[in-house]
């Protein structure tokens, strides 16, 4: 497994302590809250997310060359970002699924179930895991072990986004995105209750959100 941290994206420190590249969420426009039209706040727009999965690609494309690559996409949160990637990269793909749910509905995490009927034979190939977001760390150790056990000939791991203050494990992804603040997120991939996933931006989603949630 390749063990370097990538700084944040996009905010020209490459090379940049991880501390010191985090976004100052809240003081820079670029990546403060706007209101919407349908009540969520905007995190990250469009066109940074867009950056954000350049950036992300440009990065990956650096480590593999034109080697073979095997992306495991973890479903479904990371199927927008899956969808993104792999019309960035240029090296020969293969995509393989893995299921993982955690969260059983709401906003809080529960009893993490994998399933890896939809995977690829991923034996003595390098392989990238693609998720949504890394927030405790526990979804993505888990993935990284059992796909370990598989023999792959590489492995490594990259995140749209990484909450801060809220790992529990060891484990780190070695590309990332964005780094965002403790916040519960949806759109871009990811759901609240199954929604929101269709949302092609980034958004902080509140209690208020969810008690004037009509349908
Ligand atoms: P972890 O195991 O790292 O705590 O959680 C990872 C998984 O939980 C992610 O792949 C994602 O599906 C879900 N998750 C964690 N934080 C959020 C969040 O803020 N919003 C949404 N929609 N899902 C989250
Ligand atoms: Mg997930």
């Amino acid at each position: 497994m390749v063990l370097l941290i990538l700084p944040s994206i996009g905010l020209g420190k490459a090379g940049g302590q991880v501390a010191s590249s985090l976004p100052r969420l809240g003081h820079d426009s670029s990546v403060g809250f706007d209101r919407l039209r349908c009540g969520v706040k905007t995190l990250l727009s469009e066109e940074r997310l867009r950056e954000g999965v350049d950036e992300l690609a440009r990065q990956v494309a650096a480590h593999y060359g034109d080697r073979p690559l095997t992306i495991v996409a973890v479903m479904t949160g990371s199927l927008v970002l899956l969808a993104d990637l792999i019309r960035r990269l240029h090296m020969p793909i293969r995509v393989s699924l893995i299921q993982a749910s955690s969260y059983r509905g709401g906003t809080e995490p529960g009893e993490l179930h994998l399933r890896d009927d939809m995977m690829l034979d991923v034996r003595d190939r390098d392989v990238l895991v693609v998720d949504d977001i890394f927030d405790t760390g526990k979804t993505l150790e888990d993935v990284l072990i059992c796909i370990q056990q598989m023999q792959p000939n590489s492995l490594s791991s990259a995140v749209l986004l990484h909450k801060e203050g809220r790992q529990v494990v060891s484990t780190q992804p070695d590309f990332v995105a964005f780094r965002i603040p403790d916040e519960f997120v949806v759109g871009y991939g990811l759901d609240y209750r199954d929604l929101y996933r269709n949302l092609p931006y980034l958004a902080v989603l509140e209690e208020s959100d969810i008690s004037a949630q009509s349908f």
